[in-house]
């Protein structure tokens, strides 16, 4: 019988609270941010009528990636919870000429592969963090509604795959000789 007050008591206290916030919320300032003109919805918050700042600090939205700075760590893919980005790496060669990413990190992997599906990104930034040269970043790109899905594949990587190397020919086993 104690439960069942316990639980009635839950039940109505976090009611009222919910509701509470709900009342507050009701007189307070309208933060959501609209499209000035009634006339003009066309017109974009960030770029034409305030040019910078207007866009909160942590929003997100676009993904895009300077190939250029890619160390081909797979850390970002690795973290991805819904595994919308597909990395392919080949390890550079000894006798190729050392490059390095724009805060020093040698890149010691060829990116060949960097493809982000934005259709099934749900923009919880978490590949940004982790990411050594700071190169995946979300832009302030907000509007980029597509009809067709596959338009929402985005492909980074410029540099062509080496073909494989053909597999090594079994060699025939030498015959022993009979003593
Ligand atoms: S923002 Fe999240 S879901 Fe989107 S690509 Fe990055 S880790 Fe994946
Ligand atoms: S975490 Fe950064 S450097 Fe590593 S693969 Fe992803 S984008 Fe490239």
């Amino acid at each position: 019988m104690k439960e069942y007050f316990l639980d009635f008591w839950d039940a109505v206290s976090s009611t009222a609270t919910g509701m509470a916030i709900t009342l507050r919320h009701l007189f307070m300032k309208n933060e959501t941010q609209q499209y000035l003109s009634d006339e003009k919805p066309e017109t974009r918050w960030n770029s034409v009528i305030v040019p910078e700042g207007l866009l909160q600090d942590r929003s997100r939205m676009r993904l895009y990636v300077k190939m250029e700075d890619c160390i081909g760590c797979l850390q970002c893919e690795k973290v991805c919870p819904v595994d919308c980005i597909t990395i392919s790496t080949e390890k550079r060669q000894k006798t190729e000429l050392p490059i390095f990413a724009a805060n020093g990190q040698g890149i010691k992997q060829r990116v060949v592969q960097f493809d982000i599906d934005m259709s099934l990104c749900c923009y919880c930034n978490l590949c940004v963090y982790p990411c050594p040269t700071d190169c995946i970043v979300m832009t302030p790109e907000y509007e980029f509604a597509e009809r067709d899905k596959t338009n929402f594949l985005y492909r980074f990587a410029k540099d062509k795959a080496t073909p494989p190397e053909p597999p090594e020919e079994k060699k025939e086993a030498e015959p022993v000789a009979a003593g």
